[in-house]
């Protein structure tokens, strides 16, 4: 798959992520904060069924979701460039 600088027309490398041109780069969407809620309501809920504690349970299960859905949101957004000076 041929690719070119959105901004000077560059001919890019496939999967390049920097426009050895110009100096623009692609922003690439990341997930990463999403999994930390994920992570982090899984641990609630352990905690929650290990102390048969259901407010925890309850609490780590929504964190839980809202990471999930948060974190399928952020992978669907597209890569996009960045001018670079
Ligand atoms: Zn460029």
């Amino acid at each position: 798959m041929d690719e070119t600088c959105p901004f000077c027309k560059y001919e890019l490398l496939a999967g390049a992520e920097i426009c050895a041109s110009c100096g623009s780069y692609e922003e690439r969407p990341d997930g990463g904060g999403a999994l930390l809620f994920i992570i982090g309501g899984l641990i609630s809920m352990v905690i929650g069924i290990k102390l048969s504690e259901s407010d925890a349970l309850l609490w780590g299960l929504m964190v839980a979701v809202l990471g999930a859905a948060f974190f399928a949101i952020s992978i669907k957004r597209k890569p996009f460039w960045v001018r670079g000076y």
